[in-house]
């Protein structure tokens, strides 16, 4: 059931809010144990923030746009009073005493929460197996991964324990999960949504967005999400513009891009491929035009990204020292210098992954590298935004696969981090330009495995993005074609 319909049921008291939430919370105990989206299930509090929202209603109280919607949230957001980790060693047991503005508004908004949910730790990776709580499982199949690094997120939509819930995209982190458990991902344009309390990764990538079972469902929580924070400096001022009305706009004469090195990208699973073209095809029979464009240093993101991304973390995560707050090390302060103690809490603390990235972030950023790595890297991004702002000019959106194959068994790529990284060949472009990203369901592979469909737009154009997001998952039905899977909901 979408948002905007619940909202008319519970106006009209059809349903209460505690039933919303207690038939999750129950749902949560039946696959929780094998999705293991969760990291903490906060029922209690869910439960006192929908009976405030059912005596408000009982009051004749107007209600606001998310009352009783049951969410979770990927444990790198701030929540006050309720433990935040990012999957980390460093950060276990730590209970933020600050609200992040995005889940801020959503609580002011109604929203109720359900719980935190599991990520690739300080949201690194492709999968969630750098957890350091065990990683997430696919509803479609438990085998296989969710995706990452938003994966709990993800799976927890997908299996039907949330209504909606919030993630983090670094370089495709909502769009990818959201590609491997069939549910939809939208990474807002960098400076839509305010970063103020997410743990920050990669400062100048990093945006907060939603994932939901429709188009409409996103386009509700980005109402609420967006718009201007004097908390955040890079939080743009740019008017909230009505998203749900863009939804109905008509669809004729639209310009769709195909981008061509996404087409031709070697490691492209041919059903992957086949999927995606078709719901082009499905596009431009609802009136759109195709057009296909190029961005020739498309395929220079991955290599741009894992320059910026590791040199701006190994800045970011500088402050877990194990003295102000995170994990601390057993250490003989009599003993061991201060330096001692700082390195074995660090090395004790973070996982081989994040280790590895401060590394890399560490070496671009030395005084004998920067201008050879870092600031290199910073110009090659300027050229893939140019690249960009050039297909802009013909087109309206851009069209691609949101991720080159479909989930992934577990382990297939864990002793390759190359091969790990390279999952997100198609998404890193967009965060690099700072662009609004979509991905959705546009159908499944011969495993049953669901597949996503990419739309990117230009910058504050996320109401183009819905709009034609929303006009094909009407019309394709995606999801009423999928194949039976136990656990899908
Ligand atoms: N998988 C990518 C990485 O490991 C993107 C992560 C993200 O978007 N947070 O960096």
């Amino acid at each position: 059931m979408g948002i905007a319909l619940w909202r008319e049921q519970l106006q009209r008291g059809e349903v209460s809010a505690r039933e919303l939430t207690d038939h999750h919370l129950a749902r949560i105990e039946a696959v929780d144990p094998s999705v293991h989206a969760f990291l903490e299930v906060t029922s209690a509090r869910a439960r006192a923030d929908a009976d405030r929202i059912d005596a408000a209603r009982a009051a004749g109280d107007p209600l606001p746009p998310l009352a009783g919607v049951p969410l979770a949230i990927k444990d790198n957001l701030c929540t006050k009073g309720v433990r935040t980790t990012c999957s980390s060693r460093m950060l276990e047991g730590f209970v933020p005493p600050y609200e992040s503005t995005v889940t801020d508004r959503l609580w002011r908004a109604g929203a109720v929460l359900l719980g935190k949910t599991n990520l690739d730790e300080f949201a690194m990776g492709s999968s969630t197996e750098t957890s350091a709580f065990g990683p997430s499982r696919n509803p479609w199949d438990l085998e296989r991964v969710p995706g990452g690094s938003s994966g709990g997120s993800a799976a927890a939509v997908a299996a039907g324990e949330c209504v909606a819930s919030l993630g983090s995209d670094t370089g495709g982190s909502i769009r990818q999960p959201a590609a491997f458990c069939g549910v939809v991902g939208l990474k807002p344009t960098y400076g839509r949504v305010s970063r103020w309390g997410l743990v920050a990764f990669a400062s100048s990538l990093d945006q907060v967005g939603p994932f939901t079972t429709s188009v409409a469902d996103a386009a509700e929580l980005l109402q609420v999400m967006a718009g201007e924070d004097p908390r955040d400096a890079t939080c743009l001022k740019a008017p909230v513009p009505d998203y749900a009305a863009a939804l109905q706009q008509p669809l004729e004469g639209v310009r769709v891009g195909l981008i061509r090195e996404c087409f031709d990208q070697p490691g492209l699973d041919p059903q992957v491929k086949a999927s995606v073209l078709a719901a082009a095809e499905q596009l431009r029979i609802l009136g759109c035009d195709l057009v296909e464009v190029s961005c020739p240093r498309f395929n220079d993101g991955i290599a741009t990204y894992y320059v910026i991304a590791p040199s701006e973390a190994s800045a970011n995560l500088a402050r877990y020292d194990g003295v102000k707050y995170g994990y601390r090390a057993a250490a003989d302060l009599s003993a061991d210098s201060l330096a001692v103690m700082t390195a074995r809490s660090r090395a004790e603390g973070f996982g081989d992954e994040v280790q590895r990235r401060i590394l890399i972030g560490t070496y671009a950023l030395s005084a004998g590298y920067v201008d050879a790595f870092y600031r290199k890297a910073q110009q090659v991004r300027t050229l893939i935004r140019r690249d960009f702002d050039h297909a802009f000019t013909t087109v309206d959106v851009l069209l691609s696969p949101t991720s080159p194959g479909t989930a992934f068994r577990f382990g297939a790529h864990t002793e390759d981090p190359l091969a790990m990284y390279l999952a997100d060949l198609l998404t890193i472009p967009a965060n690099l330009a700072g662009l609004p990203a979509i991905s959705l369901p546009c159908g499944f592979d011969d495993q049953g495995l669901p597949i996503g469909l990419q739309l990117i737009a230009g910058v504050l154009e996320e109401p183009k993005l819905l709009q034609v997001a929303h006009h094909y998952e009407q019309a394709a039905q995606v999801m009423a074609s999928r194949p039976q899977a136990a656990l899908v909901a």
